[in-house]
């Protein structure tokens, strides 16, 4: 069957890719005074800002650029155009956060644009703007990120100098993948605490699915408690020395967090790939601003967390041409799959379901995953089938069987 999706504009997909970069030593002494001239530049024009209230890059141009361009020497036109736009972009997200200037750190990564860079493909080497002229230096890489720069359109790229090693992290656009048709039906996935995701076919992750030392929930359990009880210990104290550790807990809580979602994104993708499946997950978004708070999000302090997972997930899926959809999230718990009877008594105990009308029983996170997997296929249907009309059918079924009770799942 024909997939109607000719309407939208086909976009590639940004991805990075990661070069090293061999230069010799003096091309290293070049490269080093670019990094500090223009996180020096970025920093000057970022307290220039904060001091006249003036964010925008065209105010911030009128304001800054002659300023600076006067004051440090060997920024050239297109690197000081750069530095205006970076510290546009620093405070477009978290100005009203901000209680000082931002402060660019000497050695931090340093974007390049088109105009500060050249490439060589063909001898592998990139040339690269410096204060003191361009250097050309060779880069490697593993075969398939070459073979991206290779073949693919560049985007932008950082310049980044990490524990001794030159590194080029390059933008380049992927090429669409067109949406197969999910011939098996929807993979649904349930977000949870506990559980991080449970999927319809009765995967439970993380778990034995997944590769690496992460073996079961009692491993992250354990560590986000025992996290939980430090934070807690530390924000009594309230010391400087304290609040240091705590950014550094917060941060490797982070990269666990974010290093789960990847492998479950990964494996959810994989899996909906091998069983011809397209992935339906719950629209966590959607739910903000409702009366009655989403049984996630009251549980959880780790919102970003799911939205995080929801972010691989599609970006993944959209990667691998699989069909993804988010689904209203309302009643996944109480809904019966195989009856179709919503009601707070199907959960008898938490962790259970329970039907009322039917019998059918099972774990709650499972039932959770398969209405949400029939809620993907129904709202496919809904899209992709031009004979059908009104809502998509989960919004359907919600409008048209409203619960007895509502309450707590
Ligand atoms: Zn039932």
């Amino acid at each position: 069957m024909a997939i109607r999706r000719s309407a939208t504009k086909q976009q590639g997909l940004p991805a990075v890719v990661q070069l090293r970069l061999s230069p010799t030593l003096a091309q290293a002494d070049a490269l080093t005074a670019a990094l500090l001239l223009c996180n020096q530049a970025a920093t000057l024009i970022s307290r220039l800002a904060w001091q006249h209230r003036t964010f925008t890059i065209l105010e911030l141009h009128r304001l800054a650029y002659h300023a600076v361009r006067a004051q440090m020497a060997g920024l050239g036109a297109q690197a000081t155009v750069r530095a205006i736009a970076r510290v546009a972009g620093a405070y477009a997200n978290r100005r009203a956060t901000k209680k000082r200037a931002h402060i660019f750190r000497p050695q931090g990564a340093v974007p390049y644009d088109a105009r500060l860079m050249s490439w060589c493909r063909d001898a592998r080497a990139v040339s690269l703007w410096t204060p003191t002229g361009r250097v050309t230096v060779p880069y490697t890489g593993r075969p398939e990120d070459l073979k991206a720069v290779d073949a693919l359109p560049i985007g932008e790229a950082d310049l980044i100098f990490r524990r001794g090693v030159w590194l080029l992290q390059v933008t380049v656009t992927l090429p669409k993948p067109g949406v197969r048709e999910p011939v098996h039906g929807f993979l649904g996935v349930d977000q949870g605490v506990a559980n991080l995701a449970v999927t319809s076919d009765g995967a439970v992750l993380p778990g034995p699915a997944l590769p690496g030392p992460i073996q079961g929930n009692g491993h992250v359990r354990t560590l986000r408690e025992r996290r939980h009880r430090q934070r807690r210990r530390l924000q009594a104290k309230g010391t400087s020395a304290a609040r240091r550790v705590l950014r550094r807990l917060s941060g490797r809580e982070y990269r666990m967090m974010t290093d789960l979602n990847h492998q479950i994104s990964k494996y959810v993708v994989r899996e909906a790939e091998r069983t011809g499946q397209g992935i339906a997950l719950e629209d966590l978004q959607g739910i903000r601003g409702r009366v009655r708070a989403h049984r996630l999000q009251r549980r959880t302090l780790h919102n970003w967390a799911f939205a995080q997972q929801i972010a691989f997930t599609r970006y993944k899926a959209a990667r691998a041409g699989i069909a993804f959809l988010l689904v209203d999230p309302a009643y996944t718990s109480q809904a019966c799959p195989g009856c179709g009877c919503v009601a707070r008594a199907n959960r008898p105990a938490r962790g259970r379901f329970g039907c009322t009308g039917c019998g059918l029983a099972g774990h709650a996170d499972h039932i959770a995953a398969r209405n949400i997997a029939a809620r993907g296929a129904a709202g496919w249907a809904a899209v992709n089938q031009p004979h059908a009309t009104g809502l998509p059918s989960a919004r359907r079924d919600r409008e048209s069987k409203p619960p007895a009770s509502v309450g707590d799942s």
